[in-house]
Formats: C-alpha cells, sequence, structure tokens
C-alpha cells in the first residue's frame, strides 16, 4: 500500500486541478494521497468528485504557523472542515495573503521587477496566492530563471528584500484548534533548512506535549542525516513519523509518491481522527 500524504493543488499553489491531483495520484500507483493545500480545503469537493477507484482520499490543509519568529508549516488531516473557529484562522491566513503578496509586488516594483497584482492574480487563479505564484510571475518576466532562483535573499526566501510577512497561526493554538476539530497534526517538514530558519527540537518536544502527532520525517528537503535525527526523535518523543512528497505540480520537481508513510502509521492516523473520514474512490467499473 503506497500513501502519500501531502501534495497541493491549485486550490493553493500546484499546478494540477484537484481533479488532475488525484486522477495523476492513481496513475502514480497511490493508494492513499492527501489533499494538503495551503491554508484552505477548498479543493476537496472537487478531489472527491473526480476520486477514482482505488484511490482513498484524505482531506487535509497545510496551516501556516509562526513560533518566536520562525516560521512552519504544521499538516492537519481528517478535521471537520465546518468547525468554526478553525474555520476562521484559516480564512483569516488565506485572506491575509492577499495584501501580502500586493505588498512583495511593491517591494518588487521598488527593485526595479515590473510584476503587476494582475499577472500573479492571474498565475494564482482562484487558489490562495503564495510566493510561489510571484515567483513563477518573475520567472515570465525573465528577472529570474527558475521558481527557486527567485527563494533566494535577493527576492522571496524568508527575510529576502522582497519577503513580506502574513498572518499566521501560532502552532500550539493551530494543534489545539485541529483537536477541537476531530483532527491530527504532523509538523511538516520540520528541519528543511534551505527554506530559512527551523525551530530548536526543545520546541518540537513542547508542540508534542500539547498534543501534536507526528512530524514528517521522509521529505525532499531533509538530507539522509536529517531523516535519521527526526526518525530518533520521533521515537523519543512517541511521535508518529510520515513521509510524503510534497507535491505541487510543475512548480517544484518532486514526484507524486517519491516518499511515503508507513501503512501502519497512517492507520494510526486515521484511529486517531474524529472529524472526517478518509474518502475511498467509487470501486465500479465507469465509476
Ligand atoms: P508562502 O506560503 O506564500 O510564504 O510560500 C511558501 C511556499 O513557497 C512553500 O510552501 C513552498 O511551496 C514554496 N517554497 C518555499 N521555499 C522554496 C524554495 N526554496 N524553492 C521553491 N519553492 C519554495
Ligand atoms: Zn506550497
Ligand atoms: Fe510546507
Ligand atoms: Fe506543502
Amino acid at each position: 500500500m503506497r500513501v502519500d500524504l501531502h501534495t497541493h493543488s491549485t486550490a493553493s499553489d500546484g499546478t494540477d486541478t484537484p481533479a488532475e491531483l488525484v486522477r495523476n495520484a492513481a496513475a502514480a500507483g497511490l493508494d492513499v494521497v492527501a489533499l494538503t493545500d495551503h491554508d484552505t480545503t477548498r479543493g476537496h469537493a472537487a478531489a472527491i468528485a473526480a476520486l477514482p477507484p482505488g484511490l482513498t482520499l484524505v482531506t487535509g490543509a497545510e496551516l501556516s504557523c509562526r513560533l518566536g519568529g520562525v516560521g512552519l508549516h504544521m499538516l492537519a488531516y481528517l478535521f471537520d472542515a465546518d468547525e468554526p473557529e478553525l474555520l476562521r484562522e484559516r480564512e483569516l491566513v488565506r485572506d491575509d495573503r492577499v495584501p501580502r503578496a500586493q505588498a512583495m509586488i511593491g517591494k518588487l516594483q521598488e527593485l526595479g521587477a515590473p510584476v503587476t497584482w494582475e499577472q500573479v492574480a492571474r498565475i494564482a487563479g482562484d487558489g490562495s496566492v503564495g510566493r510561489p505564484h510571484i515567483a513563477e510571475a518573475l520567472v515570465e518576466l525573465g528577472t529570474v530563471r527558475s521558481v527557486s532562483d527567485a527563494f533566494t535573499p535577493d527576492w522571496l526566501a524568508d527575510g529576502g528584500r522582497a519577503y513580506v510577512e502574513k498572518h499566521e497561526l501560532d502552532p500550539f493554538d493551530a494543534i489545539r484548534l485541529v483537536k477541537a476539530a476531530g483532527g491530527v497534526t504532523v509538523f511538516a517538514h520540520p528541519l528543511a533548512v534551505k527554506r530559512g530558519e527551523v525551530v530548536p527540537e526543545s520546541a518540537i518536544a513542547e508542540l508534542t506535549a500539547a498534543g501534536l502527532d507526528g512530524i514528517e520525517v521522509d521529505h525532499m528537503d531533509h538530507d539522509p542525516a536529517t531523516r535519521a535525527r527526526l526518525r530518533g526523535l520521533a521515537t523519543d518523543l512517541g511521535l508518529l513519523a510520515t513521509g510524503s512528497s510534497d507535491y505541487h505540480g510543475s512548480r517544484k520537481t518532486c514526484v507524486l509518491g517519491e516518499f511515503t508513510t508507513d501503512p501502519e502509521i497512517y492507520g494510526e492516523i486515521t484511529r486517531r481522527a474524529a472529524g472526517a473520514f478518509p474518502v475511498p474512490g467509487a470501486g465500479g467499473p465507469g465509476a
């Protein structure tokens, strides 16, 4: 059984529509895929409607958080998407992405890159707008050669010349809210140092004491030594260790199923969840 618990669609900054994503997940030989768009669950309905037979969808989101000035991402699975308090927080984070993107565009214009909100809004479509969309605009303009070349201190990296913070959740609040909505939390790529500063291991221990369920161990932004360290930490702290692709379609190089989660760990996540059930694709031919 192949389980990939972290992917993005056009509902945030991926390039596959939710329907394309589930079709591609089945074609990649996955049995279970989680749709975890940044700060939104808006892609779930279309993913469910297009779910191929044999593929199970885990509904989720990747919540933008900040702790002691350090940005981090919290994966949330199988929560009740209608629970009002968590819904309000997702909306606050998602909606603040628009003025924040406009502020980054203003900085880029001052730096001589002729990017406009119209261009970025076209690229983002109705997805929650983020730096990858702005990065793509810079590629279109020829300012940088690739999306990842835009994530440097000169441009959009954390603390970079054109970087602007957005509203983000306190991760302790995120864990509490997700739990109250019946969901399960997994700290995404906790030691992805190439993206910027990361929190110390002591913070992971404190988050665990506050109810964190797991950490993402196998991820493209962790080298083998980092994965080994995180696996040890998961054992020491009693955390579930997951693996996933963090697929973004053509906006990142990783492919679906590049890293996967042990089916037993996946089973434990589903046992702990009470806010929503995994959705199995319809079984019959022609479904
Ligand atoms: P935002 O949520 O708007 O701050 O954008 C963060 C997103 O940018 C992350 O979720 C990644 O998808 C992407 N990202 C961060 N660092 C990089 C990088 N070095 N190269 C490419 N994409 C990145
Ligand atoms: Zn993303
Ligand atoms: Fe992330
Ligand atoms: Fe992600």
